[in-house]
C-alpha cells in the first residue's frame, strides 16, 4: 500500500483538510489510525492525508445526547465515562472488542464506519443508537442517518467527503429500558462473525414500546432486522416471541460464507445472539420471561 505514496499530508485545521482532499482527488487517499488502511493492497493511492490533527478527538455530552469526533479511537470510547454512561455503555462494550489494546490505541470510530466493513463493531452499535454522521467537504456539509451510509460491502455515499463527527441522539426516557452487545469471534481480538447490538423500552406492565435489533456480519452492509423490531413492538417478551423473533432474524440476513464461517453457521448464530441480547436488554428492563 505505502510504497507508492508520493506526498503525505499532515494538515492542522480541517479546512485545509478539505481543501487538500479535494486536491488530491481520486489518487489521494484519508488515513486516520491506518490500522484498515494498512491492510488494503490498493496501489492506485498516490497521496495520502492525514487526519488525526484536526482536533476531532473528543466525546461530548449533553441533553441532546452525544456528539463523536470521528478520530476519537477506540481506547477512547472504551473508558469514556459518557459513552459508558450511554445506552448500557454498548458503545463502550464494542468498541473495547476491537481488536488487541494496540489496534484499539490506533482505530477510529469515523475509520471503523467509514472503511464500511459489514463487521464493524461500532456501526451496528450505532445503528441500534439511531445515529447520524456529519460528513463536510470543502463546498458543504450533510448530515446523514447512519442507516444511509453504506452502499455495499467496503463502500460508503461519501462523495470526496470526510466524516467528522458522529451524533447519537438521547434515548427516549420515562420507562424502563435495556440495551445489550453480544459479538461472536474465533478469537477475543479477531473481527466478528456475527454481532448484534439491541435495545428496548418496556411500559409499566412489561409490553416492549419499542424495540431496536441491529446486526453486522451477515450480510453486505450492517442492518437494522426491521421485522423482527416489528414483531416485538407492542407486545410481551417471552420464550415464544423470542423464538418467532429469532426466525425473523434468520430470514432478515445474508450472511456468506468465508474462511472464518459458514453463511448458515452465520445465520443460525444470529438468531442466537439476537435471543441473547434481547434476554439482556429483558433484564436491565426489569421484564421477566
Ligand atoms: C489486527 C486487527 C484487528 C482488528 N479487529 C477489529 C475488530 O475486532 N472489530 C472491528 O470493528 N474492526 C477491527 N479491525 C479493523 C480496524 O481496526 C477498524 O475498522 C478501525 O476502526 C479503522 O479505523 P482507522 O482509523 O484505523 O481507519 P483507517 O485505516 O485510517 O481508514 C479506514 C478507511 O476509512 C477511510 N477513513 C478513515 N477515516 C475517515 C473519515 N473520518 N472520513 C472519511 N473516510 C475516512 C480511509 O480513507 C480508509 O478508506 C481490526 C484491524 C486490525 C489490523
Amino acid at each position: 500500500m505505502f510504497d507508492h505514496i508520493e506526498r503525505f499530508y499532515q494538515p492542522t485545521t480541517l479546512r485545509e483538510a478539505l481543501l487538500l482532499i479535494r486536491k488530491v482527488g481520486k489518487r489521494g487517499r484519508i488515513v486516520a489510525g491506518a490500522t484498515d488502511i494498512v491492510t488494503q493492497a490498493d496501489r492506485s493511492t498516490r497521496f495520502l492525508v492525514d487526519i488525526t490533527r484536526l482536533g476531532l478527538n473528543y466525546v461530548q455530552g449533553n441533553h441532546r445526547g452525544c456528539s463523536i469526533g470521528a478520530t476519537t479511537t477506540m481506547a477512547v470510547l472504551e473508558h469514556s465515562p459518557v459513552i459508558r454512561a450511554l445506552a448500557g455503555g454498548i458503545l463502550a462494550k464494542a468498541a473495547a472488542t476491537c481488536g488487541s489494546i494496540q489496534n484499539r490505541n490506533m482505530a477510529t470510530v469515523g475509520g471503523n464506519l467509514a472503511n464500511a466493513s459489514p463487521a464493524a463493531d461500532t456501526a451496528a452499535v450505532l445503528l441500534a443508537l439511531d445515529a447520524q454522521v456529519v460528513v463536510a467537504s470543502s463546498r458543504r456539509k450533510r448530515k446523514i442517518a447512519l442507516a444511509e451510509f453504506y452502499s455495499g460491502p467496503h463502500q460508503n455515499t461519501l462523495i470526496g467527503e470526510l466524516l467528522t463527527e458522529i451524533v447519537i441522539p438521547a434515548s427516549p426516557g420515562g420507562g424502563r429500558l435495556g440495551w445489550s452487545f453480544q459479538k461472536l469471534g474465533r478469537t477475543e481480538t479477531d473481527i466478528s462473525l456475527v454481532n448484534v447490538a439491541a435495545g428496548l423500552q418496556a411500559d409499566a406492565r412489561g409490553r416492549i414500546k419499542w424495540a431496536r435489533l441491529a446486526l453486522g456480519a451477515v450480510g453486505p452492509i450492517p442492518l437494522r432486522a426491521r421485522n423482527a423490531e416489528e414483531l416485538l413492538r407492542g407486545n410481551s417478551l417471552n420464550e415464544d416471541l423470542l423464538t418467532r423473533v429469532g426466525e425473523a432474524v434468520m430470514k432478515e440476513v445474508s450472511p456468506i460464507s468465508d474462511s472464518r464461517a459458514s453463511a448458515e453457521y452465520r445465520r443460525e448464530m444470529s438468531a442466537v445472539l439476537a435471543r441473547r441480547a434481547l434476554r439482556e436488554c429483558a433484564a436491565q428492563a426489569g421484564i421477566k420471561l
